[in-house]
């Protein structure tokens, strides 16, 4: 608690990484926990991954 400089990136520790495969090309990636409740899009192809289904 005394050693924060950077109080943004210390709330981000907490966050899991979830890994998903693109549906569509394969690519596996990674996205923030806290982003599962949202679309992800594939960084290869573009096209929007559902992180409810594509899980890895
Ligand atoms: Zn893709």
């Amino acid at each position: 608690m005394t050693n924060e400089h950077c109080p943004g990136f210390e709330s981000n520790k907490s966050l899991a990484e979830v890994k998903l495969k693109c549906p569509a090309c394969g690519t596996e990636f990674g996205i923030f926990s806290d982003e599962t409740e949202k679309t992800a899009k594939c960084p290869d192809c573009g096209v929007a991954v559902d992180p409810k289904t594509a899980k890895a």
